[in-house]
């Protein structure tokens, strides 16, 4: 499998070629511990999983390193705002090692239930205190950096290619056209390395330096640990769109400008937003999603991976009601028609498939290798699925080789491990059949068949017996 990805260094689809195909490293932005992640953060933890689960099938060893931000990174992009850990702590009346610990855990809960696998590293910014400060006695050593107001700043004067890899326009970085707060900077574009100069009086997390006491800011976090696990040149670095024109600008200047190589990262990928009807969903604004909050209305996790792969990762997604629940149903339908298959045959392979069935895992891997093309691979599923001229056997094995990407947990359906209702959901159901029952006794036929009409959008049947209402998930003919 030929993979090509789309790389915003350059702005064009490239084919991928590792630097070492023997060990493909990949960088991927971690969360920033102070509150669980929301529905986007997870949309692209979502997206790079399924980078990794690709390039492992097209063959690569990968080692992936993702780094948890429990210090540094301030309310906005820039150096502006209140630490996000801190301002959590204080609000809760919580040390803000208590605050990171906690998300930090609830983080690596929730992308389990999306069936994210654990990258192969995860460091946290607070162990790694050491290391950025030697990277950033580095650029001092170089002449990158300048000392006012007490906090270490970068020059970016100092790096001709800032802003390149962002299309950042250069006469406009002059003019200074975004509005600066901090009068201690050069140029509106520098940026903090080491704050001794707290805007905190009560600043719990404070390390020693050759700067004095203070912390680190928080591009750099990613600079020293990804250097330290991954060396000075890699291959893959990933994260959301809104990370583009500063966090990843500012790695690559404190980064290339610290080892003097040029390209750092020969590939960088950045996942598109996910958007709710009104609002960019952001954990700041307070006005965004879980992976519980989903629990609660209904849905189980693995809807919402479902959900985030009908759509392509550099297209924007709206998330609405509608949508998780069409994307609900279509995943309680595919369990199903799984689930009528035989059991996968230990003994079969690639090469004992019929070429019809071949064909359905070919087109597959074109599209997965098209930059990752998850909506169409996806409909090679439906489209194999649907397909009476392929034996059911065949039909298991392919599915079960498209899941090592879709990561849906299809295995789990024939060794009776997978929940395909989860608990919350099956209480809900058997709520609305009591409602059913007392709508019938007061002879609400109207009210009794909307219920019925709607656990069916739902894939859920109703089933009267003498003894009762009971449930099951619709079958349909395939
Ligand atoms: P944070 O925890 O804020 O540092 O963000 C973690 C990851 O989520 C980063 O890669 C962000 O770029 C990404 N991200 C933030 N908001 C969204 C969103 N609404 N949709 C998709 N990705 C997002
Ligand atoms: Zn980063």
């Amino acid at each position: 499998m030929k993979i090509t990805l789309y790389n915003t260094q350059g702005r064009a689809l490239e084919p991928f070629e590792p630097l070492d195909p023997q060990n493909v490293k990949v960088y991927a932005c971690g969360p920033t511990v102070y509150n669980y992640a929301h529905l986007g953060n997870l949309r692209t933890y979502i997206f790079e999983d399924i980078l990794i689960r690709a390039l492992e099938y097209a063959g690569y060893p990968v080692t992936h390193v993702m780094n948890v931000t429990d210090v540094g990174h301030l309310t906005g992009d820039g150096d502006d705002g209140d630490d996000k850990l801190v301002k959590a702590a204080v609000e809760r009346g919580m040390s803000p090692w208590d605050i990171a610990r906690f998300y930090t855990d609830a983080f690596f809960s929730d992308t389990e239930k999306l069936n994210i696998k654990r990258p192969t590293i995860v460091c946290k910014a607070t162990d790694h205190v050491q290391d950025m400060i030697e990277l950033i006695q580095t650029l001092e050593d170089r002449g990158f950096t300048y000392v006012a107001g007490g906090n270490v700043y970068f020059d970016v004067s100092k790096f001709s290619r800032y802003g390149d890899m962002a299309l950042l326009d250069r006469t406009e970085l002059k003019a200074g056209a975004r509005i600066e707060v901090d009068g201690n900077k050069r140029n509106p574009q520098d940026f903090v390395l080491w704050f001794t100069n707290s805007k905190f009086g009560k600043q719990a997390m404070l390390w020693d330096s050759p700067w004095g006491e203070g912390y680190p800011g928080w591009h750099i976090e990613c600079s020293a640990m990804s250097r330290k696990y991954l060396g000075d040149q890699f291959d893959v670095h990933c994260g959301g769109v809104d990370h583009i024109a500063v966090h990843h600008t500012n790695e690559i200047a404190q980064t290339e400008a610290a080892t003097g190589k040029d390209p750092w990262v020969k590939y960088w990928l950045h996942a598109e937003f996910l958007l709710t009807k009104d609002f960019k969903m952001s954990k700041s604004a307070g006005n965004f999603l879980t992976v519980g909050k989903l629990e609660e209305l209904g849905y189980e996790p693995v809807d919402y991976r479902f959900f985030c792969l009908g759509a392509h990762y550099r297209t924007q997604l709206t998330f609405t009601e509608q949508a998780m629940d069409a994307a609900r149903s279509g995943r309680r339908s595919l369990f199903e028609k799984i689930r009528q298959l035989p059991p996968p045959d230990p003994e079969m392979d690639r090469f004992s498939l019929g070429s019809e069935a071949l064909q359905y895992l070919n087109r597959f891997e074109d599209h997965v290798a098209e930059d990752l093309n998850m909506p169409r691979a996806l409909a090679e599923l439906w489209g194999l699925l649907k397909d009476q001229s392929i034996d059911s056997r065949e039909k298991g094995f392919v599915a079960l080789a498209m899941d090592r990407i879709f990561g849906l947990g299809l295995a789990d359906l024939w060794n009776g491990s997978e929940q395909q209702i989860g608990e919350a959901d099956q209480e809900r159901i058997l709520k609305l059949i009591d409602e059913r029952n007392e709508a019938r006794k007061q002879k609400d036929f109207s009210r009794a068949d909307q219920i019925r009409d709607q656990l069916k959008s739902e894939e859920i049947e109703l089933v009267d017996t003498p003894q009762g209402t009971t449930w099951k998930i619709l079958e349909r003919n395939l």
